[in-house]
Order: C-alpha cells, then sequence, then structure tokens
C-alpha cells in the first residue's frame, strides 16, 4: 500500500459515512445512494462495502433488522446479499461477494442500516446524542 491509495481510502470512508447516512436518513434517496456507489472503482466499492458491513455490525441488528432491512431495499430476499443479512446472526463479508452483486449487497446494507439507526435515534439518543450523523443538516439547508 503507497501513501497515495490510503489518502483514497480516507477519502472514500469519509464519503461514504456522509452518503450512508444522508440515504438512511432519507436526505438523499436510495437511487441517488446507489448511483454514487456505482460509480466507483471496484476496489473502493470493496471498501465500501466492508465500511458499511461494519456499520450495521456496530448497530448489532436483529434477523429481524436484517429481514426488514430487505423488504425496505427492494432487492429479491433470495440474492444472496439478502440471505447472508438475514441470518442469525447475520453473515458479513460483503466485499469478497462476486462483482456483480455489489449494488444489491450495497443497497440491503444501507436499508439495514437504516432500520437499526432509526431504531436507536428513537430509543437511546432521542435528539440529545452526541453522534455527529445524528444531527445531519436537511438537504434543503445545504449549498
Ligand atoms: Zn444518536
Amino acid at each position: 500500500m503507497t501513501e497515495t491509495s490510503s489518502e483514497d481510502g480516507r477519502a472514500v470512508r469519509h464519503e461514504t459515512e456522509q452518503v450512508v447516512n444522508e440515504t438512511a436518513q432519507g436526505i438523499r434517496t436510495l437511487d441517488d445512494g446507489t448511483a454514487w456507489f456505482s460509480g466507483l472503482s471496484l476496489a473502493d466499492r470493496q471498501e465500501v462495502l466492508r465500511e458499511v458491513g461494519g456499520y450495521v455490525m456496530q448497530a448489532h441488528i436483529t434477523a429481524a433488522d436484517g429481514c426488514a432491512g430487505v423488504a425496505r431495499s427492494g432487492v429479491k430476499p433470495t440474492a444472496n446479499p439478502s440471505v447472508m443479512i438475514c441470518m442469525d446472526p447475520p453473515r458479513y463479508g460483503f466485499a469478497d461477494l462476486p462483482a456483480d452483486e455489489h449494488v444489491k449487497a450495497f443497497c440491503v446494507l444501507v436499508s439495514v442500516f437504516a432500520v437499526a439507526d432509526a431504531r436507536r435515534r428513537e430509543t437511546d439518543c432521542k435528539g440529545t446524542c452526541g453522534h455527529a450523523w445524528h444531527h445531519l443538516p436537511a438537504a434543503a439547508e445545504r449549498p
């Protein structure tokens, strides 16, 4: 790994955090988030899938969250990423899926994260937390 590629990695991680949280909170549509993801290189897509898989893992999702997320994502329940996230416990390793399943994996992960994160905001956070991503400006306020 060279300096340059690790700096690229950081940039992608930062962008991922922003896009995923905006999409999860409805500031951005899932189509818009998916369009961003589809435009990335293969290596960046794998990095994003690892990163978002980490968010979902940290949100301590249940199998029910996984299935609710799949329903919300519009991805078929029989697709590999859907099957993986609905397992109890969920199976991760989305970055290792074939390249043609990356977009589906992204849709599923973002949707499952949205389900788990919405619950966390209602139960634990209640608008008084210090999570920077729970205080994003609404789309209209952005330049
Ligand atoms: Zn919070």
